[in-house]
């Protein structure tokens, strides 16, 4: 079989299964072409995607200007390595840090690195300027964070099917409830050797759960008193989501340490980033981190395009309007609804909450159902389905996605 023959989809899922690692347990659907807010399968049939690759294609499925600038790229130079300078990284460094305010950014490449990045630079700050003694640094955690896939950030996971049998663990994190100031500050009252505080504006792994208002602004001034670094994992929150360009926006926030991924290339490429100012990031020293392919010049070029394309196309306020009409119509139809029970979220990054068990199927079959109707979605935790399309999407076509959404709830009705 050749590798580039037109596969059915019985035929590519049977290969994945055959041969892939089975890690995933996708919806039974096999893409094979996207363009701004769809996606098309492998017969021709056009979806809405409501799930943007967890929120990497905000700025929409190839987008021209983005995938522009990675061919111009690609036919230039692709990789340089560190060794060497290259002529994109500086610019991208410099556009990057002022779009976002910051003095410093280290290139990574999978959000999952640049959390661990980001950890390293804060135990490194930790030792170095808040002088805690050698090996006794901690980072304060929230239970059912998702941050990434590796060893370490595994451990410190509170979801049993991401860490059981990957131990031994890694030592020095401290998990507190999300979204709970008093926990956060009785660990930072009796924890001398706290040097940060990691948290997610808003869990979207665990099901688009959104802190109290507040929250994130009182706890940056509780880790201020404390000569703590507030680390906002912004890898999908992040990149004009939530209907501001981070979500630590919505209460004016500056995090110490940001971290981007997912959303900073549009989905073109794997492109991820820590941000800090020079009092952070001066930790860290030739040597002490690195990665062959982060800050290659493809990389660079993408991501310059893809920040463009959320500030010429106002990606965030459309997130905002759009994401206003989602909650308010999908709730006007939850009141009269047996099936769905709650609408949460802010901007475009929306969960809807199913009437079932969270070990029961209603979520993955109402997702079925989305697919034959021409739109996917994928449930998060068992009765959560997310809600997350692309950015560029227009109000008609937010309106027809909700006639969608709302017809499919109904074929569950009672
Ligand atoms: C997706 C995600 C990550 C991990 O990013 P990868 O690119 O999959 O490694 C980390 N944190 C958050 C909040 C995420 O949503």
């Amino acid at each position: 079989m050749a590798v580039l023959e037109q596969l059915t989809s019985q035929q590519a899922i049977e290969l994945e299964n055959k041969y892939g690692s089975n890690t995933y347990h996708p919806l039974p659907v096999v893409l094979s072409k996207g363009e701004g807010v769809y996606v098309w399968d492998v017969d021709g049939k056009r979806y809405y995607d409501f799930l943007s690759a967890y929120s990497a294609v905000n700025q929409g499925h190839c987008h021209p200007k983005i995938i522009n600038a990675l061919i111009e790229q690609a036919k230039t130079i692709t990789l340089t390595s560190r060794a060497f300078y290259n002529d994109k990284l500086g610019l991208y460094e410099k556009f990057t840090c002022e779009y976002f305010g910051f003095d410093k950014l280290l290139p990574m490449n999978s959000g999952a690195e640049a959390v661990e990045a980001a950890l390293k630079v804060c135990r490194k700050w930790t030792y170095e300027v808040k002088g805690v003694p050698e090996n006794e640094a901690k980072i304060i955690v929230c239970n059912n964070n998702f941050h990434g896939r590796t060893t370490t950030i595994v451990s410190f996971s509170s979801d049993s099917t991401s860490n059981k049998n990957f131990g031994p663990y890694s030592d020095g994190f401290i998990c507190i409830e999300y979204d709970n100031l008093e926990q956060l500050e009785q660990v930072l009252k009796s924890n001398p050797n706290v040097g940060g505080f990691l948290v997610e504006p808003i869990q979207g792994e665990a099901g688009v759960y959104v802190p109290s208002e507040g929250f994130l602004a009182k706890a940056k001034a509780l880790c201020e008193a404390y000569n703590v670094l507030f680390i906002a994992d912004e890898i999908q929150t992040g990149i004009a989501r939530t209907g501001k360009l981070l979500a630590v926006d919505h209460e004016n926030v500056k995090p110490d340490i940001l971290i981007l991924g997912k959303a900073l290339s549009g989905g073109a490429y794997p492109v991820s980033a820590v941000l800090a100012n020079n009092n952070v990031m001066k930790v860290m020293t030739p040597g002490t981190h690195g990665s062959t392919f982060g800050g290659n010049p493809l990389a660079a070029a993408v991501a310059i395009a893809a920040l463009e394309v959320v500030e010429d196309e106002q990606l965030a306020e459309n997130a905002a309007t759009l994401g206003e009409i989602f909650r308010s119509e999908l709730n006007k139809y939850i009141k009269t609804s047996s099936v769905a029970t709650l609408v949460r979220g802010k901007g475009l990054l929306n969960a809807v909450v199913i009437n079932d068990t969270e070990d029961g199927d209603t979520a993955w079959k109402i997702c079925l159902a989305l697919r034959d109707n021409g739109l996917i979605a994928k449930p998060t935790h068992g009765n959560i389905i997310r809600f997350a399309p692309p950015l560029v999407m227009n109000k008609e076509q937010l309106l027809d996605c909700i006639d969608i959404i709302t017809r499919t709830f109904k074929q569950f009705e009672e």
